[in-house]
């Protein structure tokens, strides 16, 4: 038995989660709400998701049912719904994983592209193999998809939170500006 470092229960030692950034276990209740709040602190973040709105899910196959699984955990459906067709829906709602965010990012800068805009980024801190994780924990059945080979720069995970948090903030700060204009 171990003891889980957020709720102080003792659990067995296939209940306990070793994250590699921090020095603490914990419990996969403790592991599974901790990405959710990530997840609304995102939400939050890059919307809010107002009364009514219907989003459509952009991503891959296995995060997409994650994140269908997340949003219907937080929202009802009268109050939030996702769209079958880009064409029905008021918000995209981008499920790529802290991995294809930087990857993404990274041909933003050097190749000069676009910031994406008005897309609500659930899971761009947090990585494939937590994503991955939480679909185990919390019985989502997926096909395990090809780990991404990152670049050396992207190895270390600290980089890729800085990353992502670069990105976050530039996203925000161009979608404030166009709310504005
Ligand atoms: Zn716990």
């Amino acid at each position: 038995m171990e003891k889980c470092a957020i709720c102080g229960k003792k659990r067995p030692s296939n209940d306990i989660i070793h994250i590699d950034y921090t020095p603490h276990i914990i419990c996969s209740d403790c592991f599974s709400k901790m990405i959710e709040k990530r997840v609304k602190r995102n939400i939050r973040f890059f919307g809010p998701l107002e009364k009514g709105v219907k989003g459509f899910l952009e991503g891959k196959e296995h995060n997409k049912k994650i994140a269908t699984f997340m949003l219907k955990k937080f929202f009802h459906p009268s109050f939030f719904e996702l769209a079958d067709l880009k064409k029905n829906a008021d918000l995209l709602i981008n499920s790529k994983s802290l991995e294809e965010i930087c990857m993404d990012f990274l041909d933003i800068v050097f190749h000069n592209k676009q910031l994406p805009t008005s897309r609500v980024f659930l899971f761009c801190d947090i990585p494939q193999e937590e994503l991955h994780l939480y679909a185990k924990i919390n019985n989502i059945k997926l096909k395990k998809p090809r780990t991404p080979d990152l670049p050396a720069l992207l190895k270390p995970k600290q980089n890729r939170f800085s990353f992502a948090s670069s990105f976050k903030t530039l996203v925000k700060l161009k979608q404030d500006k166009n709310h504005k204009n």
